[in-house]
């Protein structure tokens, strides 16, 4: 994962996420749609006419607060998180909230999973994915192996074409509130959104950081220093080093085994490509007469991934071959 600093543009497609939402849902078939203020409020009226038990009176008052506060949670900043989950867990403990089963929208179910329903999280994604289009997001944040978006596609969503899902930096079965917030929501592939559950890193794995001071990356590819196109073969191995101890516990084999996941066919093959044209680079002919589009800079024709490392993001094996580059002394 390489960290991006939240600046003005980022801020701005967050903004566009918070007007674009339940726009495309308007009324249908003259049945009139339930934005999460009309499903909060629905939630509150069923719960008043209930018997004033204490857990009653706890639904009651944090899905109050929700719905007071539900725009300003959807921009809410990573710094806040804690502050925000406290809160909530003041009026509920989370950790046997799970467990309270509670009759609403004439189903009995986890409190919690109603919350989720209410935000219609099933009914965001599109609108989600449309953002992580223009900054851009389009390979899982943390691996950077798997394409979770495409540019030219309409619908990112459509299964089978790329492997989209939303991983929520606080989960959303503890924290419900915060499960369309958008800068709590990571793009990532279901098999790093599986791995990593519910399982809760520590605030230096949040995508976004906010200051100018936090590490924004904290893990490297190694392999070793002058390798030949023709040692990168089965035996050859692709480390991953971590800065810091909070990486190695997450891209560690416990969790995403990201180790083993890079030592396979497609990563190599990508370090071979770059060996490749580095070589084709040495005769000073070969790129005119081959490329007459070629715009000079050799550095992006050998990576052919976005030259800035800000630009990690927007392509699958990115930083596996900036880090390659700098180890090779290409870049
Ligand atoms: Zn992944």
């Amino acid at each position: 994962m390489y960290r991006l600093k939240i600046d003005f543009t980022i801020e701005g497609y967050a903004q566009a996420y918070k007007d674009s939402l339940f726009k495309r849902h308007n009324c249908s078939k003259g049945k009139k749609f339930q934005k999460p203020d009309d499903r909060l409020k629905i939630a509150i009226d069923q719960l008043k006419k209930r018997k004033k038990t204490a857990e009653n009176t706890s639904c009651l008052d944090y899905l109050k607060k929700l719905k007071n506060e539900l725009d300003s949670l959807i921009l809410l900043k990573p710094s806040d998180f804690k502050r925000k989950c406290d809160e909530y867990d003041l009026i509920f403990d989370s950790s046997n909230v799970a467990e309270t089963k509670i009759k609403l929208f004439g189903k009995k179910q986890e409190f919690y999973k109603h919350i989720v329903y209410a935000l219609r999280y099933d009914d965001i994604s599109w609108e989600f994915a449309e953002q992580m289009k223009k900054i851009p997001i389009l390979s899982c944040v943390y691996c950077n192996m798997i394409e979770t978006n495409s540019s030219d596609m309409d619908d990112p969503s459509i299964e089978g074409e790329v492997d989209f899902e939303i991983d929520h930096y606080k989960c959303k079965s503890l924290y419900p509130f915060l499960c369309i917030s958008f800068y709590n929501m990571f793009p990532s592939c279901s098999k790093c959104n599986k791995k990593k559950s519910d399982l809760e890193f520590s605030n230096d794995f949040c995508l976004y950081v906010e200051d100018d001071f936090s590490e924004r990356d904290p893990f490297e590819f190694s392999t070793k220093d002058a390798v030949l196109l023709e040692e990168i073969n089965e035996s050859f191995k692709i480390h991953f080093a971590s800065k810091n101890d909070y990486a190695k516990e997450l891209y560690g084999k416990e969790h995403l085994n990201m180790e083993t996941r890079y030592n396979c066919a497609n990563a190599k093959e990508q370090l071979r490509g770059i060996l490749k044209r580095r070589y084709q680079t040495d005769d000073p002919d070969y790129l005119k007469k081959a490329f007459p589009d070629f715009d000079g800079n050799k550095i992006d024709f050998i990576l052919q991934t976005p030259s800035n490392i800000e630009d990690c993001h927007s392509k699958s094996y990115t930083k596996l071959s900036i880090d390659f580059a700098k180890e090779q002394k290409i870049k």
